[in-house]
């Protein structure tokens, strides 16, 4: 199958998860620079750079970051989610998560997206689970987070 490994160069380190680049969940964008899709854990889109390191240049972060805003903007609304990027699963490897206010509480509850291709509307798997727990503490947040 080539659809899981459509690079556009060989993976800089195949042990990385990030640089492997499966492509599972909805992909909202690629260009040169990384692509966006859904965080496995969070359900919530993250830009991953094509590359394996802490720190692209100056320009290809605002250029990653800026995707990322336009994805995030047009999935939650302008001024509805905020930047996360502390790398936390994967913190040798450039990305960063658009998180919206209730994705901690809405995280399990939330159907995985699934890929259909780059961009075009998102898929999920299913309906999500019944919603009959509380919010939960937030507090522990810091701990889990994907
Ligand atoms: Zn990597
Ligand atoms: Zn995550």
């Amino acid at each position: 199958m080539g659809v899981d490994d459509r690079r556009p160069f060989p993976a800089d380190d195949v042990e990385c998860e990030l640089c492997q680049a499966a492509r599972f969940t909805h992909w909202y964008a690629e260009t040169d620079d990384g692509w966006i899709a859904d965080c496995e854990v969070c359900s919530v889109p993250m830009v991953v750079w094509w590359h394996h390191g802490t720190q692209p240049g100056t320009e290809v972060r605002r250029e990653l970051l800026t995707e990322l805003e336009r994805v995030a903007d047009r999935r939650f609304g302008p001024g509805n989610w905020e930047l996360d990027t502390t790398m936390r699963q994967v913190p040798t490897h450039f990305h960063a998560h658009a998180r919206d206010r209730d994705w901690w509480r809405l995280r399990f509850a939330r159907p995985l997206s699934r890929y259909t291709g780059v961009g075009g509307d998102r898929a999920t798997t299913g309906d999500p689970p019944e919603l009959g727990w509380s919010a939960g503490d937030r507090d522990d947040r810091e701990q889990d987070r994907g």
